[in-house]
């Protein structure tokens, strides 16, 4: 006998938390820059040695797309890196849907991987070098790149996926774990939820700062 199913269910929601976790430490950095930017990066390191080996071993116990543990009734193998990995899909009609997430990220991992890793590299260079005494740009300016781009990214991959075709032979360009946390559903939703709160707070800020 495996686990209770709604286990399963938090779990993968406590494993999610580390996400926020991590971007508060590297945004807010609560620690001053260089031990935010240490604990961050450890946890980043720590969390994919538990998270990846957690997502491959329930790979079959919840649906990839919304998360529902219990009867399923089919798998996609999704392949990523060297490895191949069956993820149950619990009807037909979300098997489609992941399908056609991972035709859109592959073809676009491009731009994707750009919108999402550029903006992070940039802030955590930029903390590295505050970190280190050497001249950076202001935190708060770094901070707001790193949220307008990558909300605009996650926000747009949230609705345009829709319009891709099926994969045949899903590949992630990304670690599928992080998405089978919550399943990619869910997940869609916080980034449209958080990326359009940042956007929306940002827009508010720069408006607040125009008028007179
Ligand atoms: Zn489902």
């Amino acid at each position: 006998m495996g686990a209770h199913p709604l286990t399963l269910v938090l779990q993968g929601v406590a494993l999610f938390a580390f996400v926020p976790l991590v971007l508060w430490l590297f945004l807010a950095q609560p620690l001053g820059p260089g031990w935010s930017l240490a604990l961050g990066v450890a946890i980043i390191a720590g969390h994919r040695a538990v998270a990846a080996p957690w997502a491959a071993r329930h790979a079959m116990r919840r649906c990839l797309w919304c998360g529902r543990p219990g009867q399923q009734a089919g798998a996609v193998p999704v392949s990523s890196g060297p490895r191949t990995t069956p993820f149950a899909v619990c009807s037909g009609a979300h098997e489609r849907l992941a399908r056609q997430f991972f035709g859109f990220l592959r073809r676009f991992r491009v731009p994707i991987g750009i919108g999402i890793f550029a903006p992070l590299m940039l802030l955590l260079a930029g903390t590295l070098l505050r970190a280190l005494g050497a001249a950076s740009p202001p935190p708060a300016v770094n901070a707001l790149q790193f949220r307008v781009i990558v909300a605009a990214t996650v926000v747009f991959v949230s609705f345009a996926y829709r319009a891709s075709a099926p994969a045949e032979q899903p590949r992630s360009p990304f670690p599928v774990h992080n998405l089978f946390l919550l399943g990619i559903r869910n997940t869609l939703w916080v980034f449209r939820i958080v990326g359009g709160w940042w956007l929306l707070a940002e827009a508010l800020r720069l408006g607040g700062a125009l008028s007179p």
